[in-house]
Parts: structure tokens; C-alpha cells; sequence
């Protein structure tokens, strides 16, 4: 597998940080991992091969996580590399994202489900277990930050999994359910005395990451206060394995588990 981040930041408006959003290149198909609002010109500066995406996954109904569903929709419907495509979009995301889509495309008509292509939308719940497209199979977990919210595992056909969390509070269960994972996405959205439980602090990301060991962690979902600290160095200090601080535009590939 192959990752591209897209935007490593949040809601809050960032001059090098877009809202999240991750490219996910694996044999099976492309995915996007959680659609913020940059998302559609952000695949366009990283050169990714957006006209291919297979797969959407939303992870929460917080807009800087699915906010650039919609217009992506409406760009994908006009885009000229997408009107020969015939293969399907699937979008698999959280309770209500549905609702959502369907609000926003009937405030105007914009028909955003009348595509060149078939679109496929799913909604599932936690503790599911889906076949996203073939060679690829993902499992959801419940994580405390909002009702609907969730992480999800995707596993290859090798046995190589990638763990994104998305937007979530502290929890072991979450550690047992990201536990050796080749690749772990894990939110440190603030470094210390968060405002809430519903995020993660640079202490409790660093104490899930010693429970679920991956064999990399990427520390993602970054607010401004992290501007000018040495996150990586900070986090090396309370756990001894590979971190990588994310940013716009980092690419990471996985190793396969193969010997
Ligand atoms: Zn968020
Ligand atoms: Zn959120």
C-alpha cells in the first residue's frame, strides 16, 4: 500500500495543513480515506490518479472530514477525465452520511448521483466487517468522539493492514483493535491538556500507540499549536517506535509482511 496525505490538518483554517483527507493506492484499487473540504484540488496537486478512485470512506459526519464530498461529486460529474469511466464509485461511510449528501444535492438539483458512472453509497456501522472492493477487507470500530463516529482497518491480501482512527478520544479498545497494523493513522490533535475528551493528546495518542505497537505511526489531525514544536521528537520521548509526523503532501509505502 501506498499513502499520499492529502491534508493533515482539521477544520480550523491552516496555511500548510489541509482538513483530512488520505490517498490509499493498493493492488485491489485507489482509496480515499475521509474527504475534507480541500480534498478534490489537493488529489489534483498531488497527482494522484483521482478519475480511478474506487473507494470513499467517511469516517464522521464533522465537515472537515466529509465537507468535500459534495463538491468533489460535482466535480467528478464535469471532470473530462471521467466521462468515458464506467467502473463504479462506492462511498462507504458512517450513519448519515447518506442524509447528508442527499440534503446538500436537493437544496439545488444538483444531481450529484447522475454520474458517467455508477455511484455506490453504503452506510455502516461499527463493529462491521466489509469487503470495500475485492482484496481488500475492512473492519470498523466505534471511537468516542461522536455517535456515528469510526475507525477502520483495511486489510490486503498479504495480510497487510492500515489502521486510520480519524477523529477520536482515548480508548484501549481502539488499541486492540489497531494492534499490529503495518500502518497506523492515529489523530494528536493537540500536545498537551486537551480541551476535550474527544480528541487525543500528544500523551494519550503516545500511550495507545505503546498498546497497539504498529510497525509505523503517523501522528495526523494537527491544530495550530503544533506549529513550530518537534512533534516527533516529543513523541520519541514517550514511545520508542517509528513515528512520522504527517504533512501535506508526506508519502509513505508500506512494507509487505512477506519475508
Ligand atoms: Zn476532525
Ligand atoms: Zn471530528
Amino acid at each position: 500500500m501506498k499513502l499520499v496525505v492529502l491534508g493533515s490538518g482539521t477544520s480550523v483554517p491552516h496555511p500548510q495543513r489541509a482538513a483530512a483527507a488520505f490517498w490509499l493506492e493498493t493492488a485491489a484499487g485507489h482509496v480515499l480515506l475521509d474527504c475534507g473540504a480541500d480534498s478534490a484540488h489537493r488529489m489534483a496537486q498531488e497527482r494522484v490518479d483521482w478519475p480511478n478512485l474506487d473507494v470513499i470512506w467517511i469516517s464522521h459526519l464533522h465537515l472537515d472530514h466529509c465537507g468535500g464530498l459534495a463538491s468533489l461529486l460535482f466535480g467528478l460529474k464535469w471532470a473530462p477525465q471521467t466521462q468515458t469511466r464506467q467502473k463504479p464509485l462506492r462511498i462507504v461511510g458512517c450513519q448519515g452520511i447518506g442524509n447528508l449528501l442527499r440534503a446538500i444535492d436537493e437544496s439545488n438539483n444538483y444531481e450529484l448521483f447522475a454520474q458517467p458512472f455508477p455511484i455506490e453509497l453504503q452506510e455502516v456501522s461499527a463493529n462491521e466487517s466489509f469487503e470495500p472492493m475485492p482484496g481488500i477487507v475492512a473492519q470498523t470500530f466505534s471511537t468516542p468522539h461522536t455517535r456515528e463516529s469510526l475507525a477502520i482497518r483495511l486489510t490486503d491480501n498479504d495480510g497487510t493492514s492500515l489502521v486510520y482512527t480519524s477523529d477520536t478520544g482515548y480508548s484501549e479498545e481502539l488499541a486492540t483493535f489497531a494492534r499490529g497494523a503495518e500502518l497506523l493513522i492515529l489523530e494528536c490533535s493537540f500536545w498537551r491538556q486537551t480541551p476535550t475528551p474527544k480528541h487525543l493528546e500528544l500523551e494519550g495518542a503516545m500511550r495507545l500507540a505503546q498498546l497497539a505497537e504498529p510497525r509505523r505511526l503517523i501522528l495526523t489531525h494537527l491544530y495550530r499549536e503544533w506549529d513550530g514544536v518537534e512533534l516527533e521528537s516529543k513523541a520519541g520521548e514517550l514511545w520508542p517506535g517509528k513515528i512520522i509526523a504527517a504533512f501535506d503532501g508526506l508519502r509513505v509505502e508500506t512494507e509487505t509482511t512477506d519475508p
